[in-house]
């Protein structure tokens, strides 16, 4: 399942807070509050699920057919 990811306005880095989400649930809790402790700049940020987005791993490829 992909996990969702927000930016650390302040470092620019990622941050995971370890939620993993469907992507119809991400879209369903858009207006949904969240906060979390940054690892990288050491403050709490607030704001919306709408604010992250989806660490999707890439999809398999398939085989071409040959
Ligand atoms: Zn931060």
């Amino acid at each position: 399942m992909p996990q969702l990811m927000f930016r650390c306005p302040y470092t620019n880095k990622a941050i995971r807070p370890g939620i993993e989400l469907a992507r119809v649930l991400f879209q369903a809790m858009m207006d949904h509050p969240i906060s979390m402790d940054c690892p990288h700049c050491g403050r709490q940020h607030h704001g919306n699920i709408a604010d992250g987005c989806l660490d999707e791993p890439a999809p398999p490829l398939v085989p071409s057919g040959q």
